[in-house]
């Protein structure tokens, strides 16, 4: 569809795991030879992709079934490079993405150690920097995630990665995978503050199926600039005030939402979008990844139109704090 009569979009929040069309991923999963547990293609599309009807019984699920592969597969600098790269050129053919943030965990793909962390990051710039070269409308960036199954001592080394490549091409910081026990946000809390000094943007995968506790810790302790979900804001009011207090814009995925069981139908996701818009809390829409369920940015829109929930005008009103939350700088 030609640039001109399509409008311009933004994702802020897209997991490289869940981004990447499965024919790429089929494609380098060949190329180095990794033995996959399905006989041809379409079985391998329906293993690491979701349809309207499947569903997730939570994010632990999803989890382990559809990341495992997709990890997996992009866990070597050429895979990561092609993935990243295939990801943001796509996004700007399919839906105009012209600013493109893009996010992984570096420490699940280099499988458990084998591989070297820089060289799978300096991967990840460059396939982004490919994709710049190709596409000079569009512009990109990484985020580094940390995980919330890792130990606090692997995630300040992922931390100290992202500090060291700032300066080409990594944007920000975020910690992601479901909430656990094992974990502390307190103890994670230095981190976000280290990161921030360093001038990374800072957002966090909070609020949303997890406690509400750990959210409103990450609203008034952390105030990190963008929250990946946080629709569990919805159930109080003063968390929503002091989101917009502290100037936190969410991340909002509507097609994950629903296929991770974390909204139970479109009814709530209506409830949600009309609680954040009453309470003047700033979202964005994004995918989550756009390949796994098989969504883009544009389906999102057409979705949430098409079932009354959003108008074109308060659309367009997310794609501008898109635009002014964005880690990447003019
Ligand atoms: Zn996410």
């Amino acid at each position: 569809m030609p640039q001109k009569i399509f409008k311009q979009h933004v994702e802020l929040h897209s997991h490289l795991g869940a981004a990447v069309h499965p024919s790429i991923l089929w494609a380098i999963a060949h190329r180095q030879g990794i033995k996959l547990p399905t006989k041809n293609y379409w079985e391998f599309e329906d293993l690491i992709t979701m349809t309207g009807e499947e569903k997730n019984k939570n994010l632990d699920q999803m989890d382990k079934q559809f990341y495992h592969w997709t990890e997996l597969i992009q866990s070597s600098p050429e895979a990561i490079e092609e993935s990243v790269k295939g990801t943001i050129a796509g996004g700007y053919r399919k839906s105009n993405i012209v600013l493109h943030e893009l996010r992984f965990n570096p420490m699940k793909r280099n499988r458990g150690g084998e591989r070297d962390l820089d060289h799978i990051i300096y991967s990840a710039l460059w396939g982004t920097e490919r994709a710049m070269l190709e596409y000079p409308q569009v512009r990109a960036g990484i985020i580094l995630m940390m995980g919330r199954s890792l130990s606090f001592e692997q995630n300040s080394i992922i931390l100290d990665k992202a500090i060291k490549y700032k300066s080409q091409g990594v944007i920000g910081i975020d910690i992601a995978d479901p909430e656990r026990k094992t974990f502390s946000m307190k103890k994670h809390a230095p981190l976000f503050k280290k990161a921030r000094a360093a001038g990374l943007g800072v957002t966090i995968h909070t609020g949303e199926a997890g406690s509400l506790e750990e959210l409103r810790y990450v609203v008034r302790q952390i105030k990190p600039d963008r929250i990946g979900h946080g629709i569990l804001c919805v159930k109080d009011k003063k968390v929503m005030a002091d989101i917009v207090k502290n100037n936190i814009t969410l991340e909002i995925c509507p097609t994950s939402n629903l296929r991770n069981s974390v909204l139970k139908n479109i009814g709530e996701l209506a409830l949600v979008v009309k609680t954040l818009l009453q309470n003047k809390v700033k979202f964005t829409i994004n995918t989550d990844g756009p390949e796994m369920y098989k969504s883009n940015i544009v389906h999102e829109e057409e979705f949430l139109k098409k079932h009354g929930i959003m108008s074109e005008e308060q659309l367009s009103k997310c794609t501008a704090w898109a635009f002014e939350a964005s880690f990447i700088k003019k």
